[in-house]
């Protein structure tokens, strides 16, 4: 069974994918417990997986990304079972995970790793992308894991001005590998 916080159909609001319509399956419980989390992945439901692959049919209809986040999805026994439930239903699933919980991947699943106080070196090496919060600072220390050819979004934590400078002002420093990514969703009002 898997232990869930909500399940919904918005539009990826934050880095490489930014735009694109998608359901949203947010999984509850996280492995860490970082001090700027302001996501509440709280239980709310507990299903089975054909029942979360239905209710994803329910939110989005035939819409084909799927995007399963937390909390830390890798943090349920179950999620590598979901993404193949999800992927025999012709959805392509996108994993956003903070990159601690090893975690096999078909090729065709879109990794997004957001590195907070440590990680799995495998999962730094499966990484489609990084999602680094910028806080007052780049947290550069974060990084040592990743190689070179792995794209870094640098997300303003609250899409905070002097965050957005940062980050801008780094961006522009380093443009081979770094990149901007604003929270698009926060400015339309979207979940
Ligand atoms: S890893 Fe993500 S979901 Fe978990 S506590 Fe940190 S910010 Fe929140």
């Amino acid at each position: 069974m898997l232990q869930l916080a909500e399940i919904f159909y918005s539009i990826q609001g934050e880095g490489t994918w930014t735009g694109t319509p998608a359901v949203f399956v947010r999984l509850a419980g996280c492995n860490l417990a970082c001090d700027f989390c302001d996501t509440d992945y709280s239980l709310k439901q507990i299903a089975g997986i054909d029942e979360v692959v239905a209710m994803v049919s329910a939110a989005g209809g035939d819409c084909p990304t799927v995007i399963l986040t937390g909390g830390e999805p890798f943090a349920q026994a179950e999620t590598g079972a979901l993404i193949a439930a999800l992927r025999r239903d012709g959805r392509r699933v996108h994993v956003e995970s903070n990159g601690t919980i090893y975690e096999p991947l078909p090729d065709d699943v879109w990794l997004c790793v957001s590195p907070k106080e440590r990680i799995d070196p495998r999962m730094a090496e499966r990484a489609n992308e990084v999602k680094l919060i910028v806080d007052e600072r780049v947290p550069e220390e974060h990084l040592a894991a990743f190689t070179d050819k792995t794209p870094i979004l640098l997300q303003p934590e609250g899409n905070k001005p002097a965050n957005v400078r940062i980050a801008l002002e780094y961006a522009k420093a380093h443009p081979r590998r770094f990149r901007l990514s604003l929270q698009t969703h926060k400015f339309i009002g979207v979940q």
